[in-house]
């Protein structure tokens, strides 16, 4: 059929209960207990048919019941308290003073995912998890802050099984009138659209709205039908395999994303790009930059770098995107003009080998990196190892300088933590203790908690749990038309008292899933212990392209379908947020084997502490910091490998002895029918722990601070006087890049090795060579550290330098002290970087050591 027009009824909800509406317009509702149990008392079995989605639930509910809920003083009451939170919510003042950003040039938040609930298909996994409490924690915070992302109407996927437990992939494509949604308006009330060109023909991207609390996600969508079907389908799937599709969305995300901003007046102080798929927003940024000071590209490039933040997300190389650059150049050829600069030096921007004319590959990290001046990984060890993946980009560079720092990733509480928890939480913290005004005081309360009431109110997290397991298996057991038997027993797998342990996360081979089965026999053993057994829950997706990871999975599956151990093993099909939560709350260990140093962080390890599941994993991401043994269990040591099947096998081992001698007895150990009392105790440091240190509203601050903060104020003090400060920042750098090449620097010398002793004082000079450039725009500095090897030091230091004297032919001397203050062997060298602040100091290629 063409040419199909459309029209929409939509409930007539009654005037006293009108809030409901309004309410499913706000994801707020989906981090409040008591906002969910509103919607969720109309119908609750309902509600569960509608996926927890209340735009679609209102839809399902007749007027009859509105009518009648509209005449409950019991609902209308509650109402009034979640609609008095909802209001006030708005009226709080931000506390943020030194961040001067009006409301049209908030921080904009790039991402490919959001995931903020599990009604809303935009996330595939933790990046996205991640960009949704992000926004939440900024909402809380009162951080002016706009998201940015795609409308998918396919999401990722959705999993099921064959009966060979073989995964297969689903696309129920959602409905946007089932989602909270609406149309963006300009500020003449028009509908905004945006354009992009590309090889396939002009882009046209609708923009929608979604308010998260007190913030807006914008979400541009191609499914429009003026479109062609390859445009339309831009916004179809989430990380397709498509390398065009992959280019064009991250074309349209990056610079479609910048031009909705801009057709709703937003010209944001500061950009977050949320990993390499939106690194293209920089290219835009620049553009409209140029166009609002009248600034050339040089300039418009420092002022870009100056106020951008990009976090890098994973350290396997496979996550990371990569297109030949002939795929890129079709899009980004139109910035060459406007630049004016070559081609080849555009796409040298996402490149590796900069400058040389060869194909490398064009890497949407490095153009982020390269764009951004703010740059970090997600945790103190993906720090390291993102310092050691990206040092290229800084030739000559030590590594341990590299300016990538860490902010390491925290959850949004309120969003993990289950309902009789939160209520057990303020009962004895205080009513705002997942809030901003959550002291360490409050959450040292956590131990007044009475070990009883805790471990009670776990206990029925366990069994919420075990059934969603029964009702899950049943339901997919149906599906099948299996015999009766096989559905009772189904129905009654898993244990309420069994220690429990869940696993769950994506089937990417490095996250060995499978390492728990290494030896399936002692395996068996205990789950099938009399006394003291165990049960697991598994639940993940393998993306559609990894057969090594649906692998995985079918080995799991075939184990859990033995008979000795089919009623203590589950893997819960189409894990997504609704899952993750069940999980995290109801679990008694979250498992966690990944091959070190591969995982960024893991979040869901830090969801299930905030519930008191005790964290048993591999010494890697997040853990490495959490980590004590107070708080949970460490598999292994700080060990990396070069052997992986080496690695597997003793982490296995070391996994096993683990459960058996010290989980397992800890679990069990019940003195009179008490509540184990150590088990309990580890459960209060765990929470405890990720209250205190991994909340996503510490995480946000800690953004603000060192990266919002100064880059808004990088923003004011660049453009005033009609940028003035970013011309000469330009200039300045031009200078620098032009004169670099001719400078030169002498081994410094020191006085004749006569035996120093700790707290000699000796003095290091050395000669440079600066050509036409001046003492002021360099800095000399000693280099020195204790020797590792003949041409390394371990961890190297610096010292400035100071200028002695000028022997004319822009020849300088230069000297420093040098206190000896420790007895070892030391080496040390000179090397020259430009003056300035951080960003140009660490401009790629600018630093020469001593010849
Ligand atoms: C938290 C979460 C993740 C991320 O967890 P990891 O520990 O990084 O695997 C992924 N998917 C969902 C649905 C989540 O809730």
């Amino acid at each position: 059929m063409e040419n199909l027009q459309v029209f929409q009824v939509c409930p007539s909800i009654p005037e006293p209960v009108r809030f409901l509406d309004y309410l499913s317009k706000n994801l707020w509702w989906c981090w409040n207990h008591d906002a969910i149990e509103l919607f969720r008392r109309i119908n609750p079995v309902q509600w569960e048919a509608n996926q927890r989605n209340p735009v679609a639930f209102l839809a399902s509910i007749s007027q009859r019941r509105f009518e009648a809920f509209a005449r409950d003083d019991g609902f209308i009451g509650h109402m009034e308290q979640v609609k008095a939170r909802f209001e006030a919510m708005f009226s709080f003042a931000p506390g943020f003073e030194k961040l001067e950003v009006g409301s049209t040039q908030t921080i904009a938040y790039f991402s490919m995912e959001f995931g903020i609930h599990e009604s809303l298909p935009l996330f595939a996994g933790g990046l996205g998890v991640l960009a949704g409490d992000h926004l939440k924690a900024s909402s809380s915070l009162g951080l002016p802050l706009t998201g940015v992302g795609l409308l998918f109407r396919g999401g990722y996927f959705s999993q099921v099984f064959d009966l060979e437990g073989w995964q297969q992939e689903r696309y129920p494509e959602i409905d946007i009138f089932d989602l909270p949604v609406q149309r963006a308006l300009d500020s003449q009330g028009n509908e905004v659209c945006v354009t992009v060109e590309s090889p396939h023909g002009t882009i046209k991207a609708q923009v929608w709205q979604l308010k998260v609390g007190r913030l807006r996600l914008l979400l541009l969508d191609t499914n429009l039908v003026e479109n062609s079907p390859f445009i339309r389908d831009i916004t179809a799937r989430l990380y397709t395999s498509n390398l065009e599709t992959r280019v064009a969305q991250e074309v349209l995300l990056g610079i479609g994303g910048m031009r909705a901003l801009e057709r709703l007046d937003i010209f944001p102080s500061v950009i977050h790009m949320n990993e390499g798929h939106c690194a293209f927003a920089g290219l835009e940024r620049i553009v409209q930059i140029m166009k609002k000071f009248h600034v050339n590209m040089d300039a418009a490039f420092e002022t870009c770098k100056r106020t951008s933040v990009f976090t890098t997300h994973t350290p396997v190389a496979a996550g990371h995107d990569e297109f030949p650059p002939s795929l890129v150049l079709p899009y980004v050829r139109s910035f060459a003009r406007k630049f004016n600069i070559t081609e080849v030096d555009l796409l040298g921007w996402g490149q590796m080998n900069h400058g040389d004319q060869n194909n490398g590959f064009f890497y949407m990290c490095v153009l982020g990196i390269n764009l951004s001046g703010y740059l970090n990984g997600v945790s103190r060890l993906h720090g390291t190892v993102a310092r050691k993946m990206w040092t290229g980009i800084w030739p000559g560079r030590p590594v341990d300088e590299v300016p990538i720092t860490h902010i390491t990733n925290g959850v949004h509480i309120l969003s993990y933590i289950s309902q009789q928890k939160a209520a057990l939480f303020e009962r004895y913290l205080t009513s705002d203790w997942a809030g901003i005004n959550c002291t360490p005081e409050m959450v040292q309360r956590i131990d007044n908690i009475d070990d009883e009431d805790l471990w009670h109110v776990h206990g029925i997290d366990r069994s919420r749990l075990i059934r969603l397991c029964r009702k899950v298996m049943f339901e997919k057991y149906s599906r099948r038309n299996a015999p009766r038997d096989v559905l009772d027993a189904v129905s009654s797998v898993l244990d309420h008292n069994v220690l429990t342990i869940c696993f769950a996360r994506r089937f990417a081979t490095y996250k060995r899933a499978d390492l728990l089965l290494m030896d399936p026999e002692r395996l068996e053993a205990m789950i099938n212990s009399t006394t003291r057994p165990i049960q697991i829950v598994f639940a993940g997706k393998a993306h559609p392209n990894d057969n090594e990871g649906k692998q995985i999975i079918q080995r799991i599956m075939n184990f859990a379908k033995r008979d000795k151990v089919r009623h203590r093993v589950v893997f819960l099909e189409d894990y997504d947020i609704n899952i993750a939560r069940y999980m995290v709350q109801g679990a008694d260990v979250w498992l966690n084997t990944p091959r070190r140093p591969n995982e960024a962080c893991g979040t869901s390890g830090i969801k299930a502490a905030v519930n008191g599941s005790l964290n048993l994993s591999i010494l890697d991401g997040w853990w490495c910091e959490g980590y004590t043994a107070q708080r949970g269990w460490a598999i292994g040591d700080n060990c990396d490998y070069k052997d992986t099947a080496y690695q597997d096998s003793v982490e296995s081992q070391a996994l096993y002895n683990l459960l058996e001698n010290e989980v397992i007895p800890c679990f069990y150990d019940r003195k009179r029918g008490n509540p184990p009392q150590r088990w309990v105790q580890m459960m209060k440091e765990s929470i405890k722990m990720a209250l205190g240190e991994f909340s996503s509203n510490r995480m946000v601050r800690e953004y603000t601070n060192r990266f919002y903060i100064p880059a808004a104020c990088n923003m004011a003090r660049l453009t005033a006087d009609n940028a003035g400060g970013a011309i000469e920042l330009a200039r300045g750098r031009q200078r620098l890049k032009t004169l670099w090449k001719n400078l030169r620097v002498m081994k410094p010398s020191m006085p004749p090795d006569t035996g120093f002793k700790v707290g000699d004082t000796f003095t290091l000079s050395t000669t440079v060579f600066l050509g036409d450039l001046t003492p002021e725009d360099v800095e000399v500095q000693i280099y020195f550290g204790r020797l590792k090897s003949l041409d390394r030091l371990d961890g190297g230091r610096t010292k400035t330098m100071t200028l002695k004297a000028e022997s004319g032919k822009n020849i300088y001397l230069y000297t420093c002290e040098l206190n000896c203050s420790d007895a070892g062997r030391f080496g040390y060298t000179a090397r020259v970087i430009p003056q300035g602040d951080e960003i140009l100091k660490t401009t790629p290629g600018l630093m020469t050591w001593a010849k």
